[in-house]
């Protein structure tokens, strides 16, 4: 009997209808999201990660699940978003760019019209990395050499292809370009398997740690000259940027490393709804100290800095906590 009890009250209590109350204040539903990121040796992955952790921590409050997943890189986040496999990405200001006028890799397909930008993160530069022995000093001595260009879905696959062409290198002739994902150069660098490979990426990263800490000697190649300046001119997404020799004690230079570079940016899709992305962006910006912590790169990042080089309109829903938080008229 006193089991039968038991059974009616942990049934009643299910329900929510002991008192004419629900036993605790419970979301009705969890929205699950997916952040696409990067190779787990570059900044996207910890970078999705981070924001992940800002939102999940009001999971109860927002009923909101973010989940961070390891991808190709920028086109394939700005692809996997566009076909509603990913809620949100993150992706290089170039490639928004070129995805919101519908250039580059989206010359056939067209204007990606539902490309969101929700706001911009770190800043990345276009690295290059070379052995010692492979005697590479400058852009314009990768001629004949075994490079890795980036993966096809990477960001940096068209970054390296602008500064080859911007010397007078043509990828497919004058060397030997790969096309294997950042994870695997630092291994195929070391093991003598290339001579040099590009990585658009926030520094310090663990791509290039692992580049310059094993036996084989190696060392950043600058990105100048009258031929990079005019690439810088020319494109609107392009900036002058430097690698603080200091993060890496492994590489063989002697001073910081110029370059040029661009911006990592997180967007979405018009087809997200605007609470989901009024809590990310209220999470991050409202706890701005706390999450500008969780990784060294972004050491350099403002509130208001976080609102520029993004070319998509900026969602509704981030818009939304923008007005809020006076950072937006
Ligand atoms: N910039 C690279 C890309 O768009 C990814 C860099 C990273 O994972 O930090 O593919």
């Amino acid at each position: 009997m006193k089991k039968h009890v038991v059974l009616l009250f942990a049934f009643l209590l299910s329900f929510g209808l002991i008192f004419g109350m629900n036993p605790a204040p419970v979301q009705a539903k969890t929205t699950f999201v997916t952040i696409g990121t990067g190779g787990i040796t570059g900044v996207y992955y910890p970078t999705g990660g981070a924001i992940a952790k800002m939102v999940n921590k009001k999971r109860k409050e927002y009923g909101i699940r973010a989940t961070v997943e390891s991808t190709g890189g920028s086109v394939f986040n700005v692809n996997a978003i566009m076909a509603g496999d990913l809620e949100f990405g993150v992706v290089q200001s170039d490639r928004q760019y070129q995805a919101i006028h519908g250039l580059a890799e989206w010359e056939e397909k067209g204007v990606q019209e539902d490309l969101r930008a929700v706001f911009s993160i770190h800043p990345e530069s276009v690295t290059l990395v070379a052995s010692v022995d492979s005697g590479i000093k400058d852009i314009k001595d990768l001629k004949g050499k075994r490079v890795n260009i980036g993966n096809p879905g990477s960001g940096q696959r068209q970054n390296s292809i602008d500064a080859l062409e911007a010397v007078g290198l043509n990828y497919e002739n004058d060397l030997q370009a790969e096309g294997v994902k950042a994870a695997e150069a630092p291994g195929l660098l070391q093991d003598g398997r290339l001579d040099a490979f590009f990585y658009t990426v926030g520094h310090p990263s663990g791509a290039f740690k692992e580049a310059t800490a094993g036996a084989t000697k190696v060392r950043f190649v600058p990105i100048g000259g009258p031929g990079i300046d005019a690439l810088i001119k020319a494109k609107p997404y392009y900036a002058k940027s430097i690698i603080p020799i200091e993060l890496y004690p492994g590489a063989e230079n002697d001073g910081d490393v110029d370059t040029f570079g661009v911006k990592a940016t997180f967007v979405t899709s018009a087809k997200v709804p605007d609470e989901v992305v009024y809590a990310l962006t209220k999470e991050v910006f409202d706890n701005f100290e706390e999450f500008k912590k969780l990784h060294p790169a972004y050491q350099v990042l403002t509130k208001e800095g976080m609102l520029d080089g993004l070319s998509a309109p900026i969602h509704e829903g981030a818009m939304k906590y923008y007005k809020e938080a006076g950072l937006k008229k």
